[in-house]
């Protein structure tokens, strides 16, 4: 047996010198497994359904031979001529993608590679939130790629501001997001509008049964490629058991004890990462907020700040979950667990990326124990539940949290013209004041108490303290690394 000694280049796959030097320009040295497996079918001119994890190369295995096909086309019949010009309104290359943020991020890869391929090369990235007509008016001139959210390019399309005489393919870029967002129906409506002789594309991280009925209606005999997960584990995954009420005591103690250039911290709603931004501030720890409730320039400054190395700490909801790729990002914590098993996976693939190791650390308290086993069994993960010294979370359950919401005001409720009428006609000789009187509540006789019953009926929760949660006899014991990161032994 021969053992392969060489590593892949990128000179195997037939590319253009001018994608050759774009390549090494943008210091790319061995294609990841991803590109040297989807890059040669999608030369061929195949329909292909490629998953791989997240950070293993994805937008290059797509972005490289579409733009070699789109700048050489007279190698491949459905790319029509050589140096084809795209004509006013036109799109060649549409690429729909599930976030705003994933639209500009691929927009810069391909940008990276094309203005050293062919500067004339023209690419548009468009999103909801913004002005239409400003995309309006960039498309007329017509544009090689267009990465879009699929609401906005459904939106685009009524608009007449798009047509698809010279479409060559179609990509669909985290088809499992896409899907999962509920973007299923608008993306089948934009397909009804594209010509039938094209080039399709679906790229997903994971392959949830909801994206099958996608694929069979899409694709055309597709190559599918499916890689597992590298055995190499390049994200030191770290689950935390503390009380609730300690989790962001816990946190900043973290933060501080740790010299992690960058962390990413994922709260479950908008209001959490404000609310969390306000007690880290509290503790002198400057964070920045991302969600959907900021303003579309609001996001892409604290993004620009954030890759920029401006800031150190940023709380997002699901929507920094995709697209976000810093490098080198070293740290992700989970405050909240994310609703879906499939999301933890996109969350904590935002660090570990592109050879580099990092950390994700979940924090449970008791509430979330059963559904981070949920999360756990659902990935395949059997992870050790570890407690830090002084944050140790309690046996017995305390109280859940509540769920603050938003106060109703209290006071008079205001009377309808018909009931200030009607009291004024029952004899009310004081100015009817609109607000209606609360009425006296006869005070409640208080309950009889039981006897020595505790306020909540939780059971004793077992707490793992640094031994393995289940054990398996055929499996075992997980070695920890870095056990001194947390900055005590
Ligand atoms: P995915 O879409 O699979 O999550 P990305 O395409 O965002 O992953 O790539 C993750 C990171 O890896 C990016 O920073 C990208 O620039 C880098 N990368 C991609 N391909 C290569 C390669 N062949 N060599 C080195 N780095 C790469
Ligand atoms: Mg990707």
């Amino acid at each position: 047996m021969y053992k392969k000694i060489s590593a892949p280049l990128f000179d195997q796959f037939g590319f253009s010198a001018e994608i050759l030097s774009a390549i090494k320009s943008v210091g790319y040295k061995t294609p990841t497994d991803i590109q040297q497996a989807a890059i040669p079918r999608i030369l061929e001119g195949r329909d292909v359904l490629a998953g791989a994890e997240t950070g293993s190369g994805k937008t290059a295995a797509f972005v490289l031979p579409v733009l070699h096909l789109l700048t050489r086309g007279e190698e491949n019949a459905m790319y029509g001529h050589k140096k084809e010009i795209v004509q006013a309104h036109q799109v060649r290359a549409l690429i729909l993608v599930p976030t705003r943020e994933l639209t500009i991020q691929i927009g810069q890869e391909v940008r990276k590679f094309a203005k050293e391929i062919d500067p004339w090369v023209k690419c548009l990235s468009v999103y909801g939130g913004v002005n239409i007509d400003q995309s309006i008016k960039e498309l007329r001139v017509g544009t090689d790629f267009l990465i879009a959210t699929p609401a906005r390019f459904l939106e685009l399309i009524k608009a007449k501001a798009v047509k698809f005489n010279q479409l060559h393919t179609l990509i669909l870029d985290e088809v499992d997001r896409l899907v999962g967002s509920g973007f299923k129906e608008e993306v089948e409506q934009i397909i009804k509008y594209l010509p039938n002789k094209r080039q399709n594309l679906f790229f997903t991280a994971t392959f949830p049964d909801e994206i099958r009925p996608l694929v069979r209606k899409v694709l055309d005999n597709p190559e599918i490629i499916k890689q597992d997960p590298k055995e190499k584990e390049l994200i030191d995954q770290r689950v935390l058991t503390v009380n609730f009420d300690q989790k962001t005591a816990l946190l900043a103690d973290l933060l501080n004890k740790n010299d992690w250039s960058q962390v990413l911290i994922f709260c479950s709603a908008k209001r959490s990462c404000d609310n969390l931004v306000k007690k880290l501030a509290e503790k002198d720890i400057k964070a920045l907020a991302l969600h959907g409730n900021k303003k579309q320039h609001e996001r892409r400054d604290v993004l620009k700040e954030f890759k920029a190395g401006n800031s150190r700490i940023i709380i997002a909801t699901d929507i920094a979950a995709r697209g976000l790729d810093i490098v080198q990002l070293p740290c992700v914590i989970n405050y909240d667990l994310p609703r879906s098993p499939n999301d933890y996976v996109h969350r904590i693939g935002r660090t570990g990326r592109a050879g580099v190791e990092g950390m994700a650390i979940s924090l449970i308290s008791h509430h979330e124990y059963q559904h981070f086993t949920v999360i756990e069994k659902r990935n395949g993960l059997r992870l050790q539940w570890e407690s830090i010294p002084g944050f140790e979370a309690d046996e017995i359950a305390p109280p859940p949290p509540r769920r603050s919401r938003p106060k109703k005001k209290k006071g008079h409720k205001k009377l309808t013209k018909k009931q200030i009428k009607r009291r004024q006609e029952q004899g009310e000789d004081k100015p009817v004041s609109p607000y209606k009187t609360p009425t006296k509540k006869e005070p409640e006789k208080p309950a009889e108490k039981p006897a020595d019953k505790p306020k909540h009926n939780a059971k004793p929760v077992p707490i793992p303290t640094g031994k393995p949660k289940k054990k398996r006899d055929d499996e075992p014991e997980k070695p920890r690394v870095n056990a001194s990161i947390w900055g005590r032994k």
